[in-house]
């Protein structure tokens, strides 16, 4: 299939593994989640009961935990990237905890991590994993270096166990092939992660890209940050990975500039990220012999973009440099439209007990609310389905 003849408007393919049940589920859901106010209030209310210990568990397991997660273990997520691994979609599993503070939670984090590289290696359904710093680093540790502060004694220390457990992850990343992801977060943190980052970048992708950075889009400053990256991957003869994104963290962001004074890291426009997004995505082509590029979009104009690019520089659909992402419950179209037409495509799929992936779900909800975010295509999408599926029903009836 050439790549012209790509669409992301079949939507049989698109929800080929979801039945009727499913589909039903979906449409619910995210009729649901189109509702900003109902969106903030259920926010509210579930996690204060969580917090005085309330049995909501079940509800949320079954409702929009099932439809952004693959489960509480990995275990329970096999069932999933088996799913996805038939219609060639690799998982990326994603152990989805996040606010944890103490030295007894990081360890067991990067326990997690390991336990996924060893399940990941040697599987193709399994082809890549990933991290976030603040699963093993305390966030205001990583802040107080990111500001550039003199670290005390004791967080000296702290810090190197922070460089151990990461030192483990990627060396067994790095033996059993399977390469990690670091994901991007807020900026008061995001200098200390690019430096760990770029480290273990030069350290680990000698002969490929076992370590890959993400950067966010919605950064003023990530085009200048991506050229001095290619430099010193140049430079120090090291290959670069590139996970390219929107971001997710736009409103506390600005939030937090404003309350703060100082000039916010985001761009004064969507239009103005999604140039740098589609900018960047020709540097990482156009770079593609150091670089592994991963789009981590939605965007269909993104990922049409990309597909083009990678055209008219007769890079092959299949180029292991080149994989496409979404998460794991939205834009099927594009995922499997793209597995269809050949190219390397990853669903993230995260997962972790219920209660500790709520942030997760929350930022998930939060995105596919109101019509200017995820939502007017998510129900678009099910909705046609729905009719497509009504409609062959009857005609195979008249038959
Ligand atoms: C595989 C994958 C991995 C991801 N990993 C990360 C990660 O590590 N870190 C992270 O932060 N996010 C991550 N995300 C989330 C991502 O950053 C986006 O929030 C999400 O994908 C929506 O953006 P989009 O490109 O899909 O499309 P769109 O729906 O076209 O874009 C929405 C995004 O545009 C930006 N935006 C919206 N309005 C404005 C405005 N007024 N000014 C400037 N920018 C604006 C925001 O980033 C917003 O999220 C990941 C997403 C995927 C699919």
């Amino acid at each position: 299939m050439s790549n012209s003849e790509v669409s992301f408007e079949n939507t049989e393919k698109a929800f080929i593994t979801k039945d009727n049940q499913e589909l039903k589920h979906s449409l619910w859901l995210f009729k649901l989640m189109g509702n900003p106010t109902l969106v903030k209030i259920f926010s509210k209310l579930i996690i204060f009961a969580i917090k005085i210990g309330l049995p909501v568990r079940l509800p949320i397991k079954l409702t929009i935990f099932k439809q952004f997660c693959g489960g509480e273990s990995i275990e329970e997520s096999k069932h999933i990237v088996n799913k996805l691994n038939v219609s060639n979609i690799g998982s990326i599993l994603d152990y989805s905890v996040e606010g944890k503070e103490n030295e007894n939670d990081f360890c067991n984090t990067k326990d997690e991590i390991l336990k996924i590289i060893k399940v990941a290696e040697n599987n193709p359904a399994i082809p890549y994993t990933s991290l976030k710093i603040t699963g093993i680093a305390r966030l205001s540790l990583l802040e107080k270096l990111n500001s550039k502060q003199e670290l005390n004694k004791e967080e000296i220390l702290e810090f190197q166990k922070v460089r151990e457990r990461l030192i483990e992850i990627c060396n067994s990343a790095s033996s059993s092939g399977v390469p990690i992801y670091f994901d991007a977060e807020e900026s008061w943190i995001q200098d200390a992660i690019d430096t760990l980052a770029e480290e273990m970048m030069e350290i680990n992708n000698k002969k490929t890209a076992i370590v890959l950075t993400t950067l966010q889009m919605y950064r003023w400053d990530r085009i200048d940050y991506l050229k001095g990256l290619l430099q010193k991957a140049q430079d120090k003869k090291f290959s670069i990975g590139i996970k390219l994104v929107r971001g997710a963290y736009m409103e506390k962001e600005n939030l937090r500039a404003s309350q703060l004074g100082y000039k916010s890291p985001i761009q004064s426009n969507k239009e103005n990220t999604d140039i740098d997004f589609d900018k960047a995505v020709d540097i990482c082509l156009e770079n593609i012999d150091i670089v592994t590029l991963c789009a981590g979009t939605h965007n269909e104009a993104s990922t049409m973009h990309l597909i083009n690019k990678m055209a008219e520089l007769k890079i092959s659909n299949d180029h292991p440099h080149v994989y496409f992402s979404q998460l794991y419950g939205m834009s099927d179209h594009i995922t499997y439209n793209l597995a269809d037409a050949g190219y390397n495509v990853t669903k993230y799929l995260p997962y972790g007990p219920v209660k500790s992936v709520m942030p997760y779900l929350i930022r998930r909800a939060e995105e596919n609310t109101g019509i200017s975010g995820q939502m007017g295509r998510e129900l678009k999408l099910i909705i046609e389905e729905k009719s497509r599926r009504q409609n062959s029903k009857l005609l195979s009836a008249a038959k």
